[in-house]
């Protein structure tokens, strides 16, 4: 048997979007059949039916309601998959056989355009690549709410797999023969990845491409190009010229140190709060906001622009009442770029327009604003913003103020903007009036006082009288229409006439309304590329302003920039850890290195703030290179090209590596790419595996950077032998961070101190915890032999053992005298992993 026509139809079209849900539009409903049915009523928990299609068995069949589709969308794009929205393309009433129908769009994650999906104030970028025989990749990135594209060459996989993390793009798009080389990406990311093979650029893409000369580069950008074109189906006039850019124009910060820094996300949490980004967001748009995002990702290296940026945010930071000012007037202003890209995809609506407006009209106020501010570089600044007035008066005279959401039913063009449209409203006002005399002319003419004209959607206007009036009607005049519990309601011929009137004209004055609609709407398109400059002004103003806000909130100084590679930071903290903790109970900390000085060996105990220390350096080199003031009182800077961490958060199992391989890899990357203007950032190295393993390693990387790289590096560390480097290696100096004991408690002070850590400290913690006394006494002894005997580790290793063991004897024959109690705090202490723990843990 053959399926019915329509099942045919169905097969045709999905058989070219095998890899995405087809939503079959069949009258009020998205239909799924076959493997999509049984797929989607699992994922998205919906009633799984079935229908005869013609064929031997029922074809399996679930459904979502038209209204409610975009919920469901939503849920399966959020869990990756794609989603091909097929529409009737004709009228059913007059199509002959099965209406015609075609997939409209493909809603992939990459280039979802509404819904929660979207963060305000983050990016989401569809991302392409192209491997080439020689060994780079073409890479390229669209953002296609905003029309933002970037792109660039990069020269390995690595690299590749850091600006992924960096841009956090949802879905990539691959030539067929390439797919296979991303799986890594796509288990480490859940990255979706599509293939598109056509290169070519699209006739119509040509001017955002212009500038391209290379063939890699329109190889690379064409693929993305022809994905958009193939999924999207419709105007894409919004994309923006492509900014090329090169990886090692920003300082480069590998996905690694990015995380371990906790930049834009913390690495527990995988959330927001808690990381650097969510310290800094005092922007007041969502332009702003994701403009933050991106400066935090790629701290600059030109030191002019640097101290460009510098400049504005200590100005705006000097004018306190017109920051204040400032940030009123931002507030008000919509999301210029996503308002961009709607108009250029055809679906704002009036209330977007109004936004529009709003927004607009804030700018003069913003650039008077600045104006006052009297500084060049500010001025010259407000020079760019563009207020597009002309656009403001086109909405303004035609835009109802408070327009409804529907663009079909009215309501949206104000009066005199179009003189057709003034006449149809009159006639149907003027109707209106009509009729309210009407009701006053047929009471006075029956004597009914009740009598009222009403109007329905089914029969039109009506004359209604009760039943108790219906005798004082006269004869043959009125129509009987309906009838009523107690009442019954009528028409009269010169009723039904103007009727007719009313309605025509008001069915007209709708249509035309949306008519002009429409050709605003098309009028709004010119003004894409003036909106999207705007918006890049007005987001950079709202970053520079989140920073003098931000810098003035916590007290941060403007940082210097030094030629000599010099580093030094007064009174400097982190700035996430102050927050947290209160500025009254951290404490601060300098920090001086120098060409003399050029790595610092941390030791001190667990718990005393030796890593946060470390990353309050990079933090602040980072947050100076984005050109925001630093959590210091005075910090002079070198400019750093790479920051590069091995800071212990053991969580990085996804990729089924080992905490120690992790960690080695970590070292290797900043040991490889590392040169003398790096800042590296090494958290006890060699933790994950046995002692003197790990310390020859440590000593060896010391050495190493030390010896031929030359970077500034601070190097933490437990194992106190290392110390003894200070003698040998010139460039190299120990400091530690001190604690005292105070009533059998120990205190962190948290303070740097020169010099190294006091070596029986976790010995004397161990004390404070109370362990056994005689334990005590032989980790002492232990101890005074490792001191003098540096050779005879093996031995004495064993030797440790036989003690230890011994000691496990002894406690099994206390055992019968203690009581039950004390037998199950016994029982947790042997149970604990001494040397996994902090000196607090084991407190
Ligand atoms: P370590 O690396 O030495 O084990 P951490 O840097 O992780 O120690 O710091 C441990 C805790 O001490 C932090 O969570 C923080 O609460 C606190 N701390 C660290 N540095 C300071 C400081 N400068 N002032 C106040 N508290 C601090």
């Amino acid at each position: 048997m053959a399926y019915t026509p329509m099942i045919q139809q169905y097969l045709t079209i999905k058989s070219q979007y095998k890899d995405a849900f087809l939503f079959f539009r069949l009258g009020d409903f998205y239909e799924m059949f076959f493997e999509d049915a049984i797929k989607a009523s699992q994922e998205l928990e919906i009633t799984l039916t079935s229908r005869d299609g013609g064929g031997e068995e029922r074809v399996p069949m679930c459904g979502v309601p038209y209204h409610s589709a975009a919920m469901y969308i939503e849920r399966l794009i959020e869990k990756g998959y794609k989603v091909a929205i097929c529409e009737q393309v004709e009228d059913p009433k007059t199509a002959k056989g099965v209406v015609r129908r075609e997939v409209v769009q493909l809603i992939t994650p990459g280039t979802v355009m509404e819904g929660k999906q979207l963060e305000e104030k983050a990016n989401n970028y569809l991302a392409s690549l192209t491997s080439f025989e020689d060994g780079t990749y073409g890479f390229a990135y669209t953002d296609l709410t905003t029309g933002e594209s970037r792109m660039t060459m990069l020269h390995s996989f690595e690299d590749v797999f850091n600006e992924i993390y960096s841009i956090g793009t949802k879905e990539i798009v691959v030539a067929t023969e390439d797919k296979e080389q991303c799986q890594s990406l796509k288990e480490r990311y859940a990255l979706t990845i599509s293939c598109e093979d056509e290169t070519m650029i699209p006739p119509s893409c040509e001017s955002i491409v212009s500038h391209l000369k290379q063939e890699k580069l329109l190889v690379t950008f064409g693929r993305l190009l022809n994905y958009l074109i193939k999924t999207q189906r419709r105007n894409l006039a919004h994309l923006q010229p492509v900014e090329l850019y090169e990886v090692d124009a920003h300082m480069k910060i590998d996905v690694y140190s990015k995380r371990n820094l906790e930049l834009t996300e913390t690495i527990r949490t995988k959330g927001k709060a808690g990381s650097l980004f969510w310290l800094l967001d005092e922007t007041m748009t969502a332009m702003g906001g994701r403009l933050l995002k991106q400066w935090i990702d790629r701290p600059l290296l030109d030191r002019e622009k640097i101290e460009q940026r510098l400049h504005m945010v200590e100005q705006l930071l000097m004018h306190y009442f017109e920051r204040q000012e400032l940030r009123e007037y931002l507030r008000g202003v919509y999301d210029l770029e996503r308002l961009a890209g709607r108009v250029a995809f055809g679906n704002v609506n009036a209330r977007d327009l109004i936004q529009l407006k709003k927004s607009l009209k804030q700018v003069p106020f913003i650039s008077t604003l600045l104006m006052n501010m009297h500084d060049e570089h500010i001025q010259s600044f407000a020079q760019h913003l563009d207020a597009c007035e002309d656009l403001v008066q086109l909405l303004e005279e035609a835009i109802e103020e408070n327009p409804p959401l529907s663009v079909k039913d009215g309501g949206i063009i104000k009066d005199g903007y179009n003189e057709t449209l003034d006449r149809f409203r009159d006639a149907s006002r003027n109707g209106k009036t009509w009729i309210a005399q009407l009701e006053a002319k047929e009471r006075e003419l029956t004597g009914i006082k009740s009598l009222k004209i009403g109007y329905n959607r089914v029969f039109g206007y009506y004359i209604e009288v009760t039943k108790a009036n219906l005798h004082l009607l006269p004869e043959g005049r009125y129509e009987r229409k309906q009838t009523l519990a107690n009442a019954e309601r009528f028409v009269t011929k010169e009723l039904k006439e103007k009727e007719a009137l009313i309605l025509e004209a008001e069915e007209k004055s709708m249509e035309l309304e949306y008519e002009l609609f429409v050709s605003i709407r098309e009028q709004v398109k010119q003004y894409i590329v003036r909106l999207q400059k705007l918006a890049k002004y007005i987001s950079q103003l709202d970053v520079l302003q989140c920073f003098a806000t931000v810098s003035e909130k916590y007290n941060y100084c403007k940082p210097q920039f030094s030629d000599d590679r010099r580093l030094v930071i007064q009174q400097g903290r982190h700035p996430v850890v102050e927050k947290v903790l209160g500025s009254n109970v951290y404490v601060p900390n300098d920090c001086y290195m120098d060409a003399e000085r050029e790595m610092l060996l941390i030791t001190g105990p667990n718990m005393s703030g030796k890593s946060t220390y470390m990353r309050q350096i990079a933090l602040t080199a980072i947050m100076a290179q984005i050109g925001c003031f630093v959590p210091a009182q005075e910090a002079i800077l070198p400019i750093f090209d790479q920051v590069f961490t091995r800071i212990g958060a053991a969580d990085d199992l996804v990729a089924g590596q080992s905490t120690f391989m992790v960690e080695m890899l970590e070292a290797r990357h900043a040991i490889v790419h590392a040169t003398q203007n790096s800042l590296i950032l090494f958290d006890e190295i060699g933790r994950g595996t046995s002692t003197y393993d790990g310390m020859a390693l440590a000593q060896a990387m010391i050495e190493y950077i030390h010896d031929r790289i030359g970077a500034k590096t601070l190097f933490s560390t437990h194992y106190h032998e290392l110390t003894a480097l200070e003698r040998r290696l010139p460039r190299l100096k120990n400091v530690h961070v001190s604690a005292i004991e105070e009533n059998g408690t120990v205190i962190f002070l948290h303070k740097i101190k020169e010099g190294p850590a006091d070596k029986s400290y976790g010995i004397h913690v161990a004390q404070l915890a109370k362990l056994p006394l005689d334990l005590i006494q032989r980790a002492e002894q232990i101890l005074r032999e490792f001191e003098t005997n540096s050779t005879g580790v093996v031995k004495e290793n064993k030797e440790t053992f036989e003690q230890l063991s011994m000691f496990a004897e002894q406690h099994h024959e206390e055992r019968s005298s203690v009581s039950k109690k004390e037998k199950e705090v016994i029982k947790r202490i042997q149970s604990l992993q001494l040397l996994d723990m902090t000196p607090l843990e084991a407190m």
